[in-house]
């Protein structure tokens, strides 16, 4: 089997309303799937999301890096999926959203060659999980709402979006809390925004109010004041912008800056790039986490396969395709309020519908 033809298509959906983080809002859901056509008719599809402050990749890099990539990859093999990983790397350095939607469509095809799911195809088997839903950052009483609206839907855990100050994230916190009461499973995010100072303080309060886990509370370079955060503070400490791929995760282990990683394929380079990560993170007996960025159903079924292919994660972020209105993709991750389960289909899963595709 060999691969013809390797393209890039925009993708449009439609959001509810915009999300915002510390440093963010999103008001728009373009993204970039990737198609990968075999000699043999073969069809697999990938999505490579954009996050210019994330990767640094737009979605016109992310055009411009698939096709560079195109002609290296026609004539490859993609049931040898670890060697197309290793072209990719080779002949191009960063783009790791453009890599994530080729990685998604190359193991997407080898698990229709093989007749198997992905997950499957890759040896894991966990195929039901439970992700939480994500609160973006907004006054107290109307991040409270819709922190009872996702609960009544079914969701047991909340990942609770915060930027400072001080006082005010305490305040969204006490008041998500209050309003789900005691068994609904709390973690946030603070995107970067914290000093250490702030952090240590807000670690015991979080601690207190029955907050599980902290994600990126300092800048992504800040590992040396990380380090003195994760020592005193009572709940783990998980980093996602300080990680990007296995190396980093590594480093951030071995200097004792996190407790867990979080992984997302755009930054890890899809599928095989977040495997290293995790095995890395397993061997370090650390946690791990998968998130995902403002992308639809294929990259979070994609994502899904992945924590399927490592036997389960300590915290799942799948969520993204629940804040748009309209995608152009059919099947992936069937959900029951915050239960994910992954489709027994050959491949990943997903229809994509190509009629509502535009060319790049
Ligand atoms: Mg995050």
């Amino acid at each position: 089997m060999r691969i013809a033809s390797v393209s890039a298509y925009l993708a449009r959906a439609e959001m509810i309303k915009p999300f915002r983080i510390a440093y963010d809002v999103i008001t728009s859901a373009e993204t970039v799937f990737v198609m990968i056509e075999t000699r043999d008719g073969i069809v697999g599809w990938g999505e490579a999301p954009p996050a210019p402050k994330i990767t640094g990749d737009t979605i016109t890099t992310i055009a411009a890096a698939v096709k560079h990539l195109a002609p290296r990859l026609e004539g490859l093999d993609p049931t040898e999926y670890w060697r197309v990983w290793r072209t990719l790397n080779k002949e191009l350095r960063h783009n790791t959203a453009a890599k994530a939607g080729v990685m998604a469509a190359v193991l997407d095809i080898a698990g229709k060659a093989a007749g198997l799911p992905t997950y499957k195809l890759l040896g894991g088997w966990v195929t039901e999980f439970e992700s939480d839903y994500t609160l973006s950052l907004d006054e107290p009483e109307v991040m409270a709402e819709e922190a009872r609206e996702w609960v009544g839907k079914g969701f047991k855990v909340l990942k609770v979006k915060l930027g400072g100050p001080l006082s005010k994230d305490l305040e969204r916190v006490k008041a998500v809390r209050d309003a789900v009461g005691p068994s609904v499973r709390l973690r946030v995010d603070a995107n970067q925004a914290w000093s250490l100072k702030e952090a240590i303080v807000l670690a015991r309060e979080l601690a207190e109010l029955g907050v599980e886990m902290i994600e990126q509370p300092l800048p992504a370079r800040a590992l040396r004041d990380l380090a003195v955060l994760r020592a005193s503070s009572p709940i783990p400490i998980v980093l996602d912008e300080s990680v990007h791929d296995a190396t980093d995760a590594l480093e951030c282990l071995t200097r004792g800056a996190c407790d867990g990683v979080n992984i997302k394929l755009a930054k890890a380079g899809g599928i095989l790039g977040g495997l290293e990560i995790g095995h890395v993170v397993k061997a370090a007996r650390a946690k791990l986490m998968i998130g995902c960025m403002n992308e639809t159903k294929l990259g979070i079924t994609t994502a899904a396969h992945l924590v399927a292919a490592l036997g389960g994660m300590d915290y799942v972020d799948l969520d993204a395709d629940l804040f748009l209105k309209k995608e152009p993709v059919k099947g992936g991750v069937e959900r029951d309020g915050g239960t994910v389960r992954i489709p027994n289909k050959p491949g990943l899963g997903v229809e994509v519908l190509e009629d509502e595709l535009e060319k790049l």
